[in-house]
């Protein structure tokens, strides 16, 4: 087992975002996670990557209890995430965002631009490789927060709505670099609201709905799940 979150629970005061959800994931997978606007999803993803503090539960990577590790040490066991509002640095120029996260893996500068480098071939960004950040729509952003996430040598990738904002061909773009990822050996956690997305990627979707898990499955199995529907609709 890669990845195994135990129970979570995440409060803020008496409300509860996540209320107990479990979660494993094996080598190889592409989990979706799906669910209604404020289900908890990113909040979630904050709790595996130590972006929040769990109030109960424990999250495993490898066998091994990270729950209160900082996120940079678990980044460095290999656990990467993106973020649902890109987080890039708009005074640097694209190949220095990417370096960030290769500066991971090594100290030497020369090192980390031609690991950066090398990411952004792979994303299909190296032409923009001097450009500031800050010139970059929001496709550009999502795509500059993956290579970034990449530049850390990930097992594991935690997308978070890594698609939302792009327009029906950057979607499927996006869909081949995520399927060129994977393909590279990286397990993959997908929360996206474009069904289109979880149903051509996901091996396995979970369904969350005010913080609790309420369906798990294949694509096919939850999209027809009368409480899933419910759960959307309700909205
Ligand atoms: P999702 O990503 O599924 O849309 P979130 O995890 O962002 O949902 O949010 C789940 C719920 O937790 C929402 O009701 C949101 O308002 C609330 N929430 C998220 N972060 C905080 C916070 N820092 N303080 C208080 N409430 C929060
Ligand atoms: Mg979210």
């Amino acid at each position: 087992m890669l990845l195994e979150a135990r129970e979570i629970t995440k409060a803020f005061g008496s409300f509860k975002a996540v209320d107990d959800a479990s979660v494993t994931l094996e080598q190889g997978d592409i989990l979706g996670l799906i669910g209604p606007n404020g289900a908890g999803k990113s909040t979630f993803f904050n709790c595996l990557t130590g972006d929040l503090k769990t109030t109960s539960g424990c999250v495993l990577f490898e066998g091994r209890d990270i729950t209160d590790f900082a996120p940079e040490l678990r980044a460095g066991l290999g656990l990467a995430r993106t973020f649902q509002v890109p987080q890039t640095f708009e005074g640097m120029t694209v190949l220095e965002n990417v370096m960030i996260g290769a500066f991971l893996r090594t100290s030497h500068r020369k090192d980390a631009e031609t690991r950066a480098r090398a990411v952004l071939e792979r994303v299909g960004m190296i032409r923009l490789a001097d450009a500031p950040a800050r010139s970059l729509g929001t496709p550009g952003r999502k795509r500059l927060e993956i290579a970034r996430a990449l530049a850390t040598e990930p097992k594991v990738l935690l997308l978070d709505e890594a698609m939302a904002g792009l327009n029906a061909h950057e979607v499927r773009l996006a869909i081949d670099l995520v399927r060129d990822i994977h393909r590279s050996g990286i397990t993959l956690v997908i929360v996206e609201h474009i069904m289109e997305v979880i149903m051509s990627l996901a091996s396995r979707v979970m369904v969350f709905h005010q913080g609790k898990e309420i369906a798990r499955g294949s694509p096919r199995e939850v999209t027809s799940n009368p409480a899933v529907i419910e759960a959307y609709l309700g909205k």
